[in-house]
């Protein structure tokens, strides 16, 4: 499958890897836009949010834990952090391979833009 996280996952890529366990990988984003901008991903290819199947639950509730958990290895838990999944084309996502967010570090806008 010619998917660039699958190739993350497999090490045919180089990443900056923060967390990795059997089922989830967490990586810097190689375009940081905040002073901590990781991704968190399942090791599992799903292309969107759109794709996840009620197997998929636990998977989904294990990114959002290693999200908080690098949080606060990463010691930003307190002030505050922002996860985000983008969904197809009018929320930007550019890779079909379902990743949180993770951004911290700056205060964060809202409206997102
Ligand atoms: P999306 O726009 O799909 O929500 O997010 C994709 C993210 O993947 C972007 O923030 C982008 O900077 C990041 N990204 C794209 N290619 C690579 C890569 O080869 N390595 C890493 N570490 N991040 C990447
Ligand atoms: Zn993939």
């Amino acid at each position: 499958m010619n998917c660039l996280f699958c190739k993350i996952i497999n090490k045919e890529i180089p990443s900056k890897i923060v967390y990795e366990d059997d089922k989830i990988l967490a990586f810097e984003d190689v375009s940081p836009q905040a002073p901590v901008h990781i991704l968190i991903i399942p090791k599992k290819h799903i292309s969107t949010s759109l794709d996840i199947k009620d197997e998929d639950n636990e998977l989904i509730g294990l990114m959002a834990q290693t999200a908080n958990k690098i949080a606060k290895d990463k010691g930003v838990a307190e002030k505050g952090f922002r996860t985000v999944m983008n969904c197809n084309k009018d929320a930007g996502q550019t890779v079909f391979h379902i990743h949180m967010h993770l951004l911290a570090g700056r205060a964060m806008q809202w409206p997102p833009g």
